[in-house]
């Protein structure tokens, strides 16, 4: 069997006897670049065409003239006779193409530990369990069942993220936009009641009595506490599913790149405790090309760089796989504990998450007006006197606060387009650089990206639904689902 690298397109002959079932990590040995073989399955015979019944002259049964018989019940699949209702001749009704299928190759970044198969030829660990949900139904995405279950469930996308949490029902759009918080009472030391999850939790942060907790449960792209994650994401699937609560929907979550298989199955798991048929994973920086609108079937550097809450994702894509990618946990979160530490710092002021955040989102820019830099006026407590006070604090300092962020942002980009073969490098000026996530809209980001790279960058349309929308138009495309979905 001839294999061809996805990176250097060197062509390498594999034996198919030694690719197991469900097939094999395998890596390049002149390039080292990674790839996934799937294992051909034998074509099966052509089904032989059934030739044409000769045309019908008259009812074998009455007799009655060719001229008035119709074919009636076209749907059962043969012609009857008008007069004596005698079933005359089959109908063939067309049967759908089978599709082809699909030779998948992932880059950099393939799931679990790879194997040199033209070295070992060892088989793949066999941890595809639930992980790999599509094997249920023989690596197809939509079997009969499953088409008849989803025509009566809404299968959603999820963009579970570290600030915001995002549901696509298909057939419907985005259907739900809530911060990533849940507020809860604890009852007596004991048990927990939930109060309030999304947008009305994330009001309580920092101002709840001592019983009531708001926290986020996702940390960093990833569950941080996995039985207040499940309680959030079971709250606003009840949210969404009210009128359909008999059938399960089928799930694909969008999860950062870089995260370990144990947070892959707590993600799982969690969509499986709130109802989930079924559960797909597609990496986010994927999710947000597709969303973007990039041509990611094709062979061009399609670059996309997701600063979310959490994690910033940064990722080179090509013929549907990931080429390189970096995932680092530094991103909108980190740059408002960084505002918050430069305050204190500077001016012994004391303030909250919440207003750290405000102070980006309202006055953060990254090349602001040095002359006459924008200004806001900020609530904290001073230190040393003790007391609630009010400052004044520009988009300059702002700046400075977040500058290692940014840097640490232009740092791994750098990396990925270092580790991109330098053909793709080169028609990244086709595209550009495409931001998404919500730290996109900090004011001049494509502008100092630009600057510092030195190549074209653009902020997707809506940034922070952009995952999201990728997730969906996946869900909504059998082809795109087999590609790019983690399976
Ligand atoms: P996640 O996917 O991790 O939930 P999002 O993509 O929803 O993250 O982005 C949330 C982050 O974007 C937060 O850190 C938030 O403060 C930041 N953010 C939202 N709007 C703006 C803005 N206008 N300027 C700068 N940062 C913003
Ligand atoms: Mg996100």
């Amino acid at each position: 069997m001839k294999i061809q690298c996805p990176r250097c397109k060197a062509a390498h002959r594999v034996d198919p006897a030694r690719i197991p079932d469900g097939g094999i990590h395998a890596r390049c040995t002149p390039c080292g670049a990674r790839f996934f073989i799937r294992k051909k399955t034998p074509q099966p015979p052509p089904r032989p065409v059934a030739t044409p019944p000769p045309p019908l002259t008259a009812c074998a049964n009455c007799e009655q003239k060719i001229g008035k018989l119709e074919p009636r019940h076209k749907f059962r699949s043969h012609i009857v006779c008008h007069e004596c209702h005698q079933r005359l001749q089959q109908v063939e009704r067309p049967r759908p193409a089978a599709p082809e299928p699909v030779q998948r190759s992932s880059g950099d970044n393939a799931r679990g530990s790879s194997l040199d198969t033209f070295r070992t030829g060892l088989p793949r660990p066999a941890a595809k369990s639930q992980d790999a949900s599509p094997s249920r139904n023989g690596g197809r995405p939509l079997g009969f069942r499953d088409q008849f279950l989803s025509f009566f469930s809404h299968d959603m996308a999820i963009d579970l993220g570290t600030a915001n949490t995002l549901v696509y029902l298909r057939r419907r759009g985005i259907v739900l936009n809530e911060s990533s918080v849940v507020a809860f009472r604890m009852i007596n030391g004991h048990g927990r009641e939930v109060v309030a999850v999304g947008l009305d939790a994330k009001r309580m942060m920092g101002k709840t009595p001592s019983n009531v907790k708001a926290i986020r449960p996702m940390r960093d792209g990833v569950i941080a506490d996995f039985e207040v994650a499940g309680e959030m994401l079971n709250a606003f699937i009840r949210k969404v599913r009210r009128r359909t609560p008999f059938f399960k929907p089928r799930m694909i979550i969008a999860v950062p790149s870089g995260i370990t298989q144990v947070e892959r199955r707590a993600v799982k798991e969690s969509a499986e405790q709130a109802g989930a048929r079924a559960v797909f994973l597609i990496s986010e920086p994927m999710a947000a090309a597709i969303g973007a609108g990039l041509p990611i079937t094709e062979a061009t550097c399609n670059m996309v760089v997701d600063i979310g809450g959490g994690t910033t994702e940064v990722a080179v894509i090509s013929l549907g796989g990931i080429v390189a990618s970096r995932s680092i946990r530094i991103a909108g979160d980190e740059m408002d504990a960084a505002i918050l530490r430069y305050i204190k710092r500077k001016y012994n002021f004391i303030i909250g998450e919440r207003t750290a955040e405000m102070v980006k989102i309202r006055i953060g820019n990254a090349c602001p007006d040095e002359t006459n830099p924008e200004r806001i006026e900020v609530k904290g407590w001073e230190v040393m006197s003790g007391r609630p006070r009010i400052f004044w604090l520009n988009a300059v300092e702002v700046r400075e606060a977040i500058e290692e962020q940014l840097q640490a942002i232009v740092e791994a980009m750098k990396m990925v387009l270092d580790r991109t073969p330098q053909e793709l490098t080169a028609t990244v000026i086709d595209n550009g650089i495409v931001i998404t996530g919500g730290v996109g809209l900090l004011k001049n980001l494509d502008q100092f990206l630009a600057e510092t790279t030195g190549l074209p960058v653009r902020v997707a349309d809506d940034p922070l639904s952009t995952i999201v929308m990728g997730s969906g138009k996946t869900l909504d495309s059998a082809a795109l689902f087999r590609q790019v979905v983690d399976v």
